[in-house]
């Protein structure tokens, strides 16, 4: 068997392992004897240290070696309930050892067998000292190795009925399979520059590490050998991001737009307001993106209220006036709402006619939509995720805005990009990406920031209480209601328990309407109602004739309503720190101050204490996301796994920030100083897009 076919071998033909294990491994992805090995153990012990039966102590853990002098099985008073017992002695004293409801150990241990074991040392009742449940190994004469207790040893994350001692077992035995020459996937040049460890030394001494490594780094993660199996992961995929960009740049557009000074002038019709620096040089970008022939691949962050969508849309506006169109997606029917008002308020002084298309639009209006979209007399399209359902067909579609693309599968940018000649593509994001996740989720976009504000604008003061000042909360609301501004309470709306919530955040309406704000106007919007409701209500409040918004979170993202000054979130605990800057960035965006309030319920996690403390802290959004970052985990940093996040085997987000930017120069480095490099990504990449899961990306 060749070094290939031994890491594809799939886990079953390891010893132990039958249909039922595999199908445990299988379930979290782990197929071949390769995923086995560049998966880490989540942490290392140290069971190197032979302590004498003697010197042991009550509440230590520790490890000792001896002969087991008898053992046997006995019963308890609990029926069913069954404690193996032992003793061991290793010449300076004896310990009884017990395992609890561990009957197998009968035919595991016999009497005379050297053992050693790793454990807790505990007082027994009888003034005793005992160790219970310890890990165990029985030495065998002829292997010198141990490879559960006497040394550094690997904890590998229990997977379904496999426990973290047999992978131990099954590692150490895959190990022993693996060649020692080992073909290296990484490019010689940039492992002998970076003077990194062999692949199969890395594997070896990652899993089973020599005597003298330290503990300390090893638990950091931090070791030669760990180093280059998390460097080498993330240089196979930063690779593969290159790879995809070079080949997106080798696409050509249908018609390159082009920018005169009727375009410039009509740019300038629309425009209601002088745009930021910011806002100037990420337009700037866009457009030079857009005079080029290959398509382009563009993101562009900026905070909530950095004023985006004016950048859209002014891009958008050159789009159109090349003869070309522009579909303009929005993650919720709400916010493709908004935009639609506000860009054809925008445009409506211009020759192009903008039209609304949802999951809501349906019969003739539909049909007739779809047919002045495939003519061309409908020349910009705002919707959802219908805009890429199968039959809308654009006469000639120019650029494609994604609004928070995070809410998007990438999925839907994928199948966009199929209905039309390389369009130009453009989504903006109001949730600042940690430039690690950027690097990684965006790799193969060029990236805008918009880092300044619309001039005028105040800091919101943000502030956690806990319920039981609710009263001062709404004494200050009033306060605000009074002179003249407007409120958002939002009411979490967690999935599995969505009724349940809905009649929470619709009992509150009650109380607040009839209880404490009998006199004001307010208005209730959440997810189940119809359309054309959620319309009505939104149109209300964005006109003032409601003056507080009782909402679930479907206000989270993009709502633009410039007079409220207001957001009070109820039950702050229960959301994401990401979460509660969208919803913080509904308010603030006009000149006048505003508050955002966090009602919590005591007592706090400290997960939670962590996040409120956070937003009352800081209002960057960049701080934010990076807080939210380690506070969660990049899983669940965007809620779902919609996100596209590759999965890695070896690479930790968070953890390893620094290997993946190291990783990205070395393999811009490699692949402009190697012209050969091209080639030697070929044979990589054939398995990239399935090694990160990434299939389903565009
Ligand atoms: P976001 O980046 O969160 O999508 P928006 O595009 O919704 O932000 O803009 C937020 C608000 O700021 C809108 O009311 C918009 O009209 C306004 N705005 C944007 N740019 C400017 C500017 N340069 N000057 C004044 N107001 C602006
Ligand atoms: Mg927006």
């Amino acid at each position: 068997m060749n070094a290939a076919e031994v890491l594809s071998t799939p886990l079953q033909f390891l010893k132990g392992v039958g249909p039922r294990r595999a199908a445990d491994f299988e379930r979290v992805g782990l197929v071949t004897l390769e995923d086995l090995l560049t998966r880490f153990p989540i942490r290392y012990e140290d069971r190197s240290r032979l302590q004498s039966i003697a010197s042991l102590r009550p509440g230590q853990t520790a490890a000792v070696a001896g002969r087991l002098l008898s053992c046997g099985l006995r019963s308890t008073r609990r029926p069913g309930f069954k404690i193996f017992d032992a003793v061991v002695d290793d010449g300076s004293a004896s310990i009884r050892i017990s395992w609890l409801n561990q009957a197998f150990l009968r035919d595991v241990f016999s009497p005379g067998q050297h053992v050693v074991l790793f454990g807790a040392v505990e007082m027994r009742g009888s003034g005793g000292l005992q160790l219970t449940n310890p890990q165990y190994e029985i030495l065998d004469d002829e292997e010198g190795e141990t490879i559960h207790t006497g040394r550094i040893v690997p904890v590998y994350e229990k997977v379904g009925s496999v426990t973290p001692k047999m992978q131990r077992r099954l590692v150490h035995e895959a190990l022993q399979r693996l060649p020692p020459d080992l073909p290296d996937v990484l490019p010689d040049t940039v492992r002998v520059r970076l003077n990194l460890p062999s692949r199969y030394a890395a594997l070896l001494a990652t899993h089973f590490p020599p005597a003298d490594a330290s503990l300390n780094d090893l638990n950091r993660f931090a070791t030669r050998a760990q180093y280059r199996l998390i460097f080498e992961e993330a240089f196979l995929f930063q690779a593969g991001v290159t790879a995809r960009r070079q080949a997106l740049a080798a696409e050509q557009k249908a018609i390159v737009p082009h920018v005169d000074d009727r375009i410039r002038e009509s740019a300038r019709k629309v425009l209601p307001f002088r745009l930021t620096a910011g806002q100037k040089s990420a337009l700037k970008e866009i457009v030079d993106d857009l005079q080029r022939p290959q398509p382009m691949n563009r993101l562009l962050q900026g905070d909530v209220g950095a004023g985006k969508t004016i950048v859209a849309l002014l891009a958008s506006l050159v789009a159109m006036e090349n003869g070309l169109q522009v579909a303009f997606m929005a993650p919720t029917e709400i916010l493709a709402e908004q935009h639609y008002l506000n860009i054809s308020r925008l445009l409506q002084a211009s020759r192009f006619r903008v039209a609304l298309l949802t999951g809501s639009t349906t019969g003739a209006a539909r049909r007739t939509m779809l047919s002045e979209v495939q003519a061309g007399t409908l020349q910009l399209v705002v919707g959802t995720h219908a805009l890429v359902e199968g039959d809308v067909l654009f006469r000639q579609l120019g650029l494609v805005v994604i609004d928070e693309q995070h809410r998007f599968g990438v999925l839907q940018r994928a199948s966009l990009r199929t209905k039309a000649m390389h369009p130009d593509v453009l989504v903006m994001t109001a949730t600042p990406i940690p430039r690690t996740l950027a690097l990684t989720l965006y790799g193969d976009l060029d990236v805008s920031v918009i880092r300044d504000t619309p001039p005028g604008r105040m800091p919101i003061k943000t502030s956690a209480k806990p319920e039981s000042r609710r009263d001062d909360v709404y004494a200050f609301v009033r306060e605000q209601l009074d002179s003249g501004r407007q409120a958002y309470v939002i009411y979490p709306l967690v999935e599995e328990s969505e009724k349940v919530d809905l009649k929470a955040a619709t009992a509150m309406y009650d109380h607040l309407s009839q209880d404490a704000f009998p006199q004001y106007r307010l208005g209730l919007l959440h997810g189940r109602m119809k359309a054309d409701g959620k319309d009505r209500v939104m149109k209300a409040f964005a006109g003032g004739e409601i003056q507080m918004l009782v909402s679930t979170t479907v206000v989270e993202v993009g709502v633009d309503v410039p007079n409220a000054s207001v957001m009070i979130v109820e039950h702050a605990e229960r959301f994401g720190l990401s979460q509660l800057h969208q919803l913080r960035g509904r308010v603030g965006r006009d000149r006048h101050q505003s508050y955002c309030l966090l009602l919590y319920q005591a007592p706090l996690s400290d997960e939670a204490r962590a996040r409120l403390r956070a937003m009352t802290e800081t209002t960057d959004g960049f701080e934010i996301a990076e807080r939210d970052l380690s506070l969660r985990g990049p899983g669940d940093f965007f809620g779902t796994r919609q996100a596209g996040l590759p999965t890695f085997r070896s690479v930790d987000l968070v953890r390893d920030r620094q290997v993946l930017e190291d990783a990205r120069r070395e393999v811009d480095l490699w692949m402009t100083s190697n012209p050969q490099a091209a080639a030697a990504l070929a044979p990589m990449l054939a398995t990239w897009e399935q090694r990160f899961r990434l299939i389903e990306i565009g």
